[in-house]
């Protein structure tokens, strides 16, 4: 997977989520990638901002499993943590 495609693949995460082998392969680019390791995290917050203004956190689940991937790959937490999704 190229950095590009997780480019673009963060944009339809924030349009209309994806699906579970996007995930996965962006997982697997990120563990790889420390550029787009800052990306993500970037852009996590702005997920988690959005979240915090709105009711729909669908994708609620996978921003916290990749904070864990991230903080495991980072040796130490990361902040802000987003929420846990509300069931
Ligand atoms: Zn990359």
């Amino acid at each position: 997977m190229e950095c590009l495609e997780v480019y673009a693949w963060l944009q339809a995460y924030l349009d209309s989520g994806v699906t579970a082998e996007q995930e996965r392969a962006v997982e697997a680019h990120i563990r790889a990638c420390p550029y787009c390791r800052r990306k993500l995290v970037a852009m996590a917050r702005v997920v988690n901002a959005l979240e915090r203004t709105s009711d729909i956190s669908p994708r609620a689940d996978f921003t916290r499993r990749l904070y864990e991937a991230l903080e495991e790959e980072a040796g130490h937490p990361l902040a802000p943590r987003p929420r846990e999704p509300r069931r």
